[in-house]
This record gives structure tokens, sequence and C-alpha cells, in this order.
């Protein structure tokens, strides 16, 4: 017994030595894609659901790996955030977001707000809301430009600093969207007390609202007090026209999803605007 015993802390030791391998391999590969200029910033469109007019366009970051085709964030996102690379890879993906948004603005195309999703991490280090400012003032870009998205377990961190963080970024004339909204707990207390524009109801209570009561109920019930609050509401991951009819009949402001169209790459994204502008 006393020898399996050693035998398994060996299996042990090595499972852990090449998991520990595997993640610095890891780092060091993302680590590589940032100087390589490897990451990409799909965009998906934002809708609003009375006109069909274009309100935004949410960056999603990629990872275009050599020999690999396109990774999703999804698989490097947790990584990043892990080993503390996501400050460096969330200021990436901002500037990226102001550049392409002048690049828009300066092809005539007159781009929406661009939403930028933000790790807890990034969100919470010391200075964050000066980071965002000399990004702006670097890029020459509007705030009014963007749009950031957290969540709300970020929220639960540490309020006080949430909340200066909060009023400085809306200070400088940016909108806060509160992403994956009703996915963590004690919800309606972070809108009383959290200066923010927008709510975004989560794709879990959307993908079934046309056929299940109590996902109707949620989304219903979500969308009625942003109205009454004075919050937008915008609805993530909409594939069904029963969906869109659904959020329509409950006054939901904005969509986004496969039904109108996937993240699209810059390439497709400028098709969109061109063919918008000569509407
Ligand atoms: P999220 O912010 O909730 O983004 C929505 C996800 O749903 C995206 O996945 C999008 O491609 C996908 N989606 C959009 N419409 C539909 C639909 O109709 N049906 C379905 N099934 N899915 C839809 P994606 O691009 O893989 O991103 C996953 C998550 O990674 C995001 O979730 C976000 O939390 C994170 N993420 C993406 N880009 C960034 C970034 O630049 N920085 C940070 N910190 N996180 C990011
Ligand atoms: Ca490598
Ligand atoms: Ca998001
Ligand atoms: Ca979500």
């Amino acid at each position: 017994a006393k020898k399996a015993g050693r035998n398994n802390f060996r299996v042990f030791c090595d499972d852990m030595a090449h998991l520990l391998t595997e993640r610095l391999e890891q780092e060091n590969d993302l680590r590589e894609a940032l100087e390589n200029e490897e990451f990409e910033l799909f965009y998906q469109p934002q809708i609003l659901i009375d006109t069909g007019e274009l309100i935004g366009l949410e960056a999603l970051i990629r990872w275009r790996r050599p020999g690999q085709g396109l990774v999703l964030p999804s698989v490097f996102i947790p990584v990043l955030e892990e080993t503390g690379l996501i400050d460096s890879v969330g200021e990436w993906v901002l500037r990226a977001a102001c550049r392409q948004h002048v690049a828009w603005g300066e092809q005539g195309l007159n781009p929406p707000r661009i939403a930028v999703n933000i790790s807890g991490r990034q969100f919470l280090q010391a200075g964050f809301s000066g980071v965002v400012s000399r990004i702006l003032e670097e890029q020459r870009t509007l705030s009014a430009s963007l749009q950031l998205e957290i969540t709300e377990t970020i929220l639960t961190r540490d309020t006080v600093h949430c909340i200066e963080t909060l009023r400085n970024l809306r200070g400088l004339g940016l909108e806060i969207a509160l992403d994956d909204f009703g996915t963590g707990y004690s919800s309606l207390n972070y809108l009383k007390r959290f200066p923010i524009d927008v709510i975004k109801l989560d794709r879990s209570f959307v993908s079934e609202c046309h056929l299940k009561e109590e996902d109707a109920a949620i989304c219903a019930a979500i969308i009625s007090l942003g109205r009454s609050l004075g919050l937008k509401t915008v609805a993530e991951g909409v594939e069904e026209p029963a969906q869109l009819d659904f959020l329509r009949r409950e006054g939901c402001l904005a969509y986004q999803g496969y039904l109108f169209s996937p993240p699209r790459s810059p390439q497709e994204t400028t098709e969109l605007l061109s063919a918008r502008a000569c509407e």
C-alpha cells in the first residue's frame, strides 16, 4: 500500500509538472502573440429594435494563431487573467478599438460607439480610468466613441474604489454597460448604487425567452426594471425571430446576436458601415 501511495504521489507530481510546463508555455505564447500582433478585434453589431438603426459594435477579441486559425477568447482570456497579462492585452484592446473608430470616422463611415469588454482585474487595477483617458488622448479619440462592458461580479470586490472608477470614466464621457446581467447575485443592489448606463440581458435568459415561462418572466422583469431606472437594455445572443418579437413586445431597446450578424472581421464591419452610409 505504501508503494502504491508513493507511485500515486509520483504520478501526481508528474501531472503537476506537466500542467505547470503547459501553463508556462501558454503564457509565453500569449506574450509573443501580443508582441507579434496576432490579436484581432471582431465586431458584433447592436441594433435598435424599433428602427433597425445600428447603435453600437461590441469588440470581441480573437487570436489569429499561426497554423491554428482563429482562437476564441474563452480559451485564452482565463490564462491572461491568471497570469496578469490581461492588463497589457486589455490596453491593446482599448487602443485597437480607438484606432479603428478613428479610422472609420476618417473614412466618413460615421461609426457608432464601440463596446469594449473589460476584465475584472483590469478594471480594479489602480489608475484604470487614467489608463483609459491616456489611451483616448494618445489615439485622438472622442470618449463618446466608447462604451465599457463590466460584469457585476467585479462590483462585489471593492465598492468604494469601483464607484470612484465608474464616476471618473463617466466623467470622461464614456458609457458603462453591466454585462451578463442577472447571472451574478444581488444585482438590484448594484443598479441602485453604481453609476451605469446600460444593462445587457445575458444570453442564458434570452436563448429560451420565447419558449419558457420562467425565462420570459426574467427577461420581462429585467427590461422593465431597466426602463424604470432610465437605463438602456441590450439583449445578447438573439438567434430567432421569435426571440426578437418577444423582446420588442417587452420594450427592450436594442439587441445583438446571430439573427442580425455574428461578430464580423474589421473588413466585414467596414462593408456593413459602408452599406449603411449609402442608405
Ligand atoms: P460576452 O461578453 O458575453 O460576449 C458574447 C459572446 O456571445 C461572444 O463570444 C459572441 O461571439 C457570442 N455570441 C454573439 N451572438 C451570439 C448568438 O446569437 N448566439 C450565440 N450562441 N453566441 C453569440 P466570444 O466572442 O467567444 O467571447 C466570449 C467572451 O470572452 C465574452 O463574452 C467576453 O466575456 C470575453 N471577451 C471577448 N473579448 C474580450 C476582450 O477584448 N476583453 C475581455 N476582457 N474579455 C473579452
Ligand atoms: Ca512559443
Ligand atoms: Ca460583453
Ligand atoms: Ca454574456
